[in-house]
């Protein structure tokens, strides 16, 4: 059994603002330490439940958060960006599952810290008529290549939101949303332990677990930008349409090309900053 752990960090016990999240300042690295002992939990209830095989996707921002020094020997890092599978890299190496460790709620939700892939520039996307945040969109992805969802860990609104999506995961709600930046969190040491116990658990879910199909290719991908001058941007693309001021939509065959599609929006978007 060969066990996909990605972990981001809204999702993370005490995570509650921005700061947190960004590089440059103390309280990220407190705060990617509290990322690392998750992942680590994660990583550690997935070989104390049979895995023989772990890898850990580091799925927040530059994608270079997790402490090596201080993460189990026995998982392999994916590291660093760009890569075409994104928060799913290392799912390709015929991963059984995945564990959603540290994950946060699609954007316009009241989840903390709520947002879908870029927060600056996405405000809602759509594929097929159903609006998904990041675990819907790499749920799919992963489905797409085989692997299911085995864990989820994040706050309240975030499980609300997936667990439909993803049925027999377990999940672990890390801390409970007060709005965007408030919550009551677990502390640290509870949320690892509690994902230890999911973790563990999770890995003899798999077998009945099936991969999260969307629909039948091909995708239709409606995006909602935050402005007007962002769809302009992104419109630059030919193989887009204009559907009102401020979303624009596109095809894609496959989600692993509707994702890259959506992370080179996301990064043409950094000439707007
Ligand atoms: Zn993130």
């Amino acid at each position: 059994m060969k066990i996909l752990v990605s972990v981001d960090i809204e999702g993370i016990a005490g995570v509650t603002h921005s700061e947190q999240t960004r590089s440059g300042n103390g309280e990220y690295e407190r705060a990617r330490a509290w990322m690392t002992a998750e992942a680590n939990a994660a990583i550690c209830g997935a070989f104390d439940g049979g895995a023989d095989e772990v890898l850990v996707n580091d799925s927040h921002g530059s994608f270079r958060n997790l402490l090596l020094d201080r993460m189990d020997e026995r998982a392999q890092v994916v590291t660093g960006k760009p890569r075409y599978l994104g928060m799913m890299a290392g799912v390709e190496h015929q991963c059984d599952a995945v564990f959603m460790v540290g994950y946060h709620s699609k954007a316009q939700t009241a989840g903390i810290l709520a947002h879908t892939i870029n927060s600056f520039a996405f405000r809602r996307v759509k594929v097929n008529g159903m609006e998904l945040g990041e675990a819907g969109l790499y749920g799919a992805l992963a489905g797409e290549l085989n692997a299911s969802v085995a864990l989820l860990t994040g706050d309240d609104v975030f499980l609300a939101e997936t667990r439909a999506l993803f049925p027999g995961a377990m999940s672990v709600e890390t801390k409970r949303a007060y709005g965007n930046a408030s919550c009551l969190s677990l502390s640290p040491a509870l949320a690892c332990k509690r994902i230890y116990e999911a973790a563990l658990a999770a890995v003899s879910n798999v077998p009945e677990l099936r991969p999260f199909i969307l629909s039948k290719p091909p995708f239709t991908c409606e995006l909602t930008t935050q402005s007007p001058g962002q769809a302009d941007l992104f419109c630059q693309l030919p193989s887009t349409t204009r559907v009102n001021d401020a979303t624009l939509s596109f095809q894609a065959e496959s989600m692993y090309e509707l994702l890259r599609v959506l992370n080179s929006f996301s990064a043409m978007s950094f000439m707007l900053r």
